[in-house]
């Protein structure tokens, strides 16, 4: 059995101040065990959301990384940093970073090389645009940009990975795609996954949806048989809002 993961992405939100309140919130309710929970917050509160969470079952996410350990790359964090400052996942490649900052499915693959070569947990986002639905070619993108992700990397690593499916039009839209599309995309991904891999690799990888996940639609999603849990932003940054998700 898959273990439920349900990650917040903060994105660009919260001081370090804020974080800590928020984190504070989060910690006053009841943590769902049964759930691998993480906060992917801003880098610059890594060190204070570690802190805060020491003693919980919460784990600590960064939202990007660059793929080199050190060097001439103004403005960039390594895998390196990341790994000291006690981070667990990764988000890698989201729709964000590859729409106003240029990633591509190459970046992506170096990026989750890097990361799994420095024992970080890359969770990689695939997701298709309005126009490519509207085409009926979401499937063909989301194979291409899977298959490019996991370029060169092997069967082992399948159980360190996860995979966030956010189709672009419903990231921050309010318009969550229906359970069943959601289901029926993700089934597509894990079949991908499996023809690459094998059937274990399949059964073992955990996938999860994003886009305007609420607390109104968390639990239909989370009983569809494919989909393994959820990458949240807006609806995240609530500790009430939040606690309800962890508990669906
Ligand atoms: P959203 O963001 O929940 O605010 O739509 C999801 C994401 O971008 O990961």
């Amino acid at each position: 059995m898959r273990t439920p993961i349900i990650a917040g992405n903060w994105k660009m939100n919260n001081t370090i101040s804020q974080s800590l309140q928020l984190v504070e919130e989060i910690k006053s309710y009841d943590l769902n065990e049964r759930v691998e929970v993480v906060l992917c917050v801003p880098f610059t509160n890594l060190q204070e959301v570690k802190k805060s969470i020491e003693g919980t079952s919460i784990k600590l996410g960064a939202q990007n990384m660059h793929w080199e350990e050190s060097g001439a790359y103004t403005g960039e964090i390594s895998p390196l940093m990341l790994k000291e400052l006690g981070v667990t996942y990764v988000i890698i490649g989201h729709s964000e970073r590859r729409q106003y900052f240029n990633e591509t499915d190459e970046t992506v693959n170096k990026k989750i090389k890097a990361a799994l070569n420095h024992e970080l947990k890359p969770i990689v986002c695939v997701g298709e645009t309005l126009e490519e639905r509207e085409a009926n070619i979401e499937k063909d993108i989301v194979r291409k940009q899977v298959l490019k992700a996991f370029d060169d990397i092997e069967g082992k690593e399948i159980k360190d990975i996860v995979i966030a499916y956010e189709p672009i039009w419903a990231i921050g839209t309010g318009k969550t795609a229906s359970s069943e599309d959601a289901n029926d995309m993700i089934g597509f991904i894990r079949k991908i996954i499996g023809e690459k891999y094998g059937e274990e690799e399949k059964n073992i990888i955990r996938i999860q949806y994003g886009g305007s996940v609420k607390p109104s639609s968390i639990k239909e999603l989370m009983e569809k048989s494919e989909i393994d849990g959820a990458l949240v932003g807006g609806a995240s940054l609530k500790a009430e809002d939040f606690h309800k998700l962890i508990n669906y």
